[in-house]
């Protein structure tokens, strides 16, 4: 039988869905199944050297390049291991991973990963071609990401790291274990700049409400007083979201939760939100991205700026805290949509909502990124950056690259305790740039009270 070694790289400080699905799967057939999650623990040298298979996490970024790293020492120790990589940024660098100067995979796969994983553990249990397996891209044969529904068992987290070790619920002074969960999967939108597009090209998949409640009931009992939805999209699905995060509710009346939507879902569903502020949503996370419609539309967000005013209120008066998320740096958002973007966020009371970080975040053009598609692509793109898993661009402005990186230093540097301070440095860098005055710094209140949100700050 082989032995497994799964990895998981950095999920934004959740216990990572990454391994405990896979971990269902594979030990319900029987495998042997080692996780280490390497944002928490060391690499575990030992595991490495004698596993058959190294599955390797990234569904992010952040995680693709400290998965490479893993996978370069796996190599080392162990060089006869196959090592698969899964994920949405696994497939769309599947030709940097596969074929590089220096390649560290021998299969990739994204989508609905868990029933390629098992196929390819029990193909390589039997000394078969992984190349042979659906949903598997190897050297040999390109497959298409596997996108039918799977039959999710509960999520194993029985050999993953307490929830003590991972990001917590900060609200009302109090910090709070946290659970996560996904109650969909893939997304019914086209953003054009979302990694989720190349991979699920506006499908989603609903987990069975059961399925989601009882992996919520496994993090209540192992102390959770707050679930995360981590879904693309809670909303894509608003009559599931709605049973389930009342029986949620029902069962758990003391548990809060915070989930993403975007403004559209927002916007058409204000009594949902209301309903969902009920049953103990705290704060939604949605992605702003802009104040800029121009830039809005590039992006094929599907909003407007006055669409953003008007979710803020419908959120505002359901009770629940925003948590705006921004892509201020593309190759469309001049210096003074920037300044714009300070003002609006200054006006709509959203200092202590924006941590300096999303103030800083540059837009990604990974490898098969529907930016690619965009009419204009070759007024901007520069050439293929495999190694850091993006098309380079700079700005036709060099004032706003020079800005991206001073605000990269700011959020660097300052905590979370006083985002006013924050917000002004921000402000101080873009309008020294812009060389126009800096407005007087918003004042912070004598104690300033913090919204509800996570101890680890959402980014790509
Ligand atoms: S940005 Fe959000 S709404 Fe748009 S495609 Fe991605 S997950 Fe879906």
């Amino acid at each position: 039988m082989p032995s497994i070694l799964l990895l998981s790289c950095y999920e934004l400080g959740h216990q990572p869905l990454s391994l405990a699905w896979p971990l269902a799967m594979l030990r319900a057939e029987g495998m042997d199944v080692a996780a280490v999650d390497l944002a928490v623990d060391a690499f575990p040298e030992a595991l490495a050297e004698k596993a058959d298979l190294v599955g390797i996490a990234v569904p992010m970024l952040t995680a693709l390049r400290i998965g490479v790293d893993a996978a370069r020492r796996v190599r080392t120790l162990n060089p006869g291991a196959h090592i698969c990589f899964y994920g949405l940024y696994a497939w769309m660098n599947a030709d940097y991973l596969l074929r590089g100067d220096d390649p560290v995979a021998d299969s990739v796969l994204a989508g609905e990963a868990e029933l390629a994983l098992t196929a390819l553990a029990r193909t390589l249990r039997h000394g078969g071609d992984p190349s042979t397996v659906p949903g598997v891209t190897t050297v040999e044969r390109s497959a298409d990401p596997l996108l039918s529904r799977v039959d999710l068992l509960t999520p194993d987290r029985s050999l993953l790291p307490g929830l003590d070790r991972y990001a917590r619920y900060m609200a009302d002074g109090e910090a709070r274990l946290a659970g996560y969960v996904e109650a969909t999967r893939g997304c019914l939108h086209t953003c054009r700049h979302c990694p989720v597009v190349p991979i699920y090209n506006g499908r989603f998949f609903a987990v069975p409400a059961e399925t989601v409640l009882a992996d919520i009931r496994q993090q209540v009992d192992a102390g959770a007083q707050h679930i995360t939805f981590g879904d693309p999209d809670f909303l894509n699905g608003p009559g599931h979201a709605r049973r389930i995060a009342r029986s949620l509710h029902e069962r758990f009346p003391a548990v809060t939760f915070d989930f993403t939507t975007k403004v559209e879902h927002i916007l058409e569903h204000p009594d949902l939100i209301a309903e969902l502020a009920g049953y103990g949503a705290t704060f939604v996370v949605s992605a702003f991205e802009s104040t800029t419609d121009l830039v809005l539309s590039k992006l094929d967000k599907g909003h407007t700026v006055a669409d953003m005013e008007r979710a803020l209120r419908i959120l505002r008066d359901a009770g629940i805290a925003p948590q705006p998320t921004w892509m201020p740096f593309t190759p469309w958002t001049s210096l003074d949509d920037y300044l714009h973007m300070l003002s609006w966020i200054r006006a709509q009371g959203l200092i202590p909502y924006v941590p300096a970080v999303q103030l800083s975040i540059r837009m990604l053009a990974p490898p098969g990124s529907a930016l690619l598609d965009d009419p204009d692509v070759g007024a901007w793109i520069g050439p293929l950056d495999a190694a850091n898993f993006t098309y380079r661009w700079d700005h036709p402005d060099p004032r706003v690259d020079e800005l991206q990186r001073q605000v990269t230093r700011i959020a660097a540097h300052t905590g979370d305790d006083d985002p006013y301070a924050a917000f002004a440095a921000v402000e101080r860098a873009a309008y020294a740039l812009a060389d126009q005055a800096q407005p007087e710094p918003v004042s912070a209140p004598y104690f300033i009270v913090q919204p509800p949100k996570l101890s680890e700050h959402w980014f790509c």
